[in-house]
């Protein structure tokens, strides 16, 4: 048959792609995707009720975002000679880089295991993409990193840090030499800032080749999309051209304004998880043939025997994590929980330890 249309009009990179998949989880107990399992207490709640309900949904938002972006500068504690641009979702703020630095040939080079994102994005983009992997502890290799950045010369470098899949936070000072060492933009990707506790936010004046890039939506807000990039107005100034006008409604605006004018809220939350991260840890160290993997992160590695059973078995018994198996060489048999609440993290151990027994 001859190909269809679609097929000789679309490029060839994204007809070899597959879709984003994103499993069923209703009725699950779900610990796949990092959200943060806290609602938000009444007082707020309640607030977030009256002032939607006289929203101008019928006239497009504020195209500047000005009241959000000031409030988040202010309860981030963004420095105060850097700027901010706000996307929809951080993953809208890698499509805005790659878009404005993909000339013919760039490339973007950045850690596997990684967030899967930075390579959609990149073929997207028509960037040509360059992985880097990890030692097997998931630490960076810096004599590999500096070979791949003198030999590749990468317009965009991610890290994103802590990392994901493997929860850690990379070394300091070995970021620091990869900045240096780097040709173009270095992007540091702190989606899991809220469970770190470190930052490269405060060493932004210290390098003019370097953007940070945050989300609210592993803090309690994944339902509003919302993520931004602090940098220098140098850098700021050209991304902003790309960003679509009004790219973050008037709902997020005005409900991501109104948190974070009560941000300790989302910080406690956070530190929740951070004692339930201590006790699943703990929990998974004491199971023989388990090997876990220090977090900074709001989820959990861990690598297990018979990973890709374990995790159908969990889904059977109604808890849905993410099934990394296969996905990478050094990830082989791994498996990554998000840190839930106290019970759901209870009923995970017991579910794991009875299949574990069982198998
Ligand atoms: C979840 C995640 C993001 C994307 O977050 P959104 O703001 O929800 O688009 C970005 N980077 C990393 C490393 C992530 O894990």
């Amino acid at each position: 048959m001859a190909s269809s249309l679609p097929d000789k009009i679309i490029r060839q990179e994204i007809l070899a792609l597959s879709a984003y998949h994103v499993p069923p989880a209703e009725n699950m107990i779900k610990l796949d995707a990092m959200e943060n399992p806290y609602r938000l207490p009444s007082f707020l709640s309640e607030e977030i009720s009256r002032i939607t309900a006289d929203v101008s949904i019928n006239r497009y938002p504020d195209p500047y975002t000005t009241a959000l972006r000031k409030t988040l500068k202010g309860a981030l504690s963004i420095p105060s000679d850097m700027e901010i641009m706000l996307g929809n979702g951080s993953d809208e703020i890698i499509q805005i880089i790659l878009l404005a630095t993909a000339k013919p040939g760039a490339k973007l080079l950045t850690v596997e295991p990684g967030f899967a994102m930075f390579k959609m994005i990149a073929t997207f983009a028509h960037m040509e993409y360059v992985g880097v992997p990890l030692k097997p502890d998931f630490s960076l290799d810096l004599d590999m990193m500096l070979d791949a950045i003198a030999s590749h010369q990468p317009a965009v470098i991610f890290l994103a840090y802590p990392n994901n899949p493997s929860g850690n936070l990379f070394d300091t000072y070995t970021l620091e030499k990869i900045i240096a060492a780097s040709p173009g933009l270095v992007v540091i990707d702190e989606a899991y800032h809220p469970f770190a506790g470190k930052s490269f936010m405060n060493k932004l004046a210290d390098y003019p080749n370097l953007l940070v890039m945050r989300t609210l939506s592993k803090l309690g807000l994944a339902g509003l999309r919302l993520g931004f990039v602090a940098g220098r107005q140098e850098w700021l100034s050209h991304l902003e051209k790309l960003r679509l006008p009004y790219n973050i409604n008037v709902i997020t605006q005005l409900v991501a304004t109104k948190i974070m004018q009560h941000y300790d809220v989302l910080q406690q939350q956070a530190e929740s998880v951070k004692q339930t991260r201590t006790q699943l840890c703990h929990f998974l160290g004491k199971i023989g043939d388990i090997e876990v993997y220090p977090s900074d992160a709001n989820f959990v590695l861990f690598r297990i025997d018979n990973a890709g059973q374990i995790f159908r078995q969990l889904q059977q018994r109604g808890v849905l994590i993410k099934n990394l198996d296969n996905s990478h060489p050094l990830l082989k048999n791994c498996l990554r929980v998000t840190v839930g609440t106290p019970e759901e993290n209870d009923y995970f151990c017991s579910t794991l330890q009875d299949l574990i027994a069982g198998n």
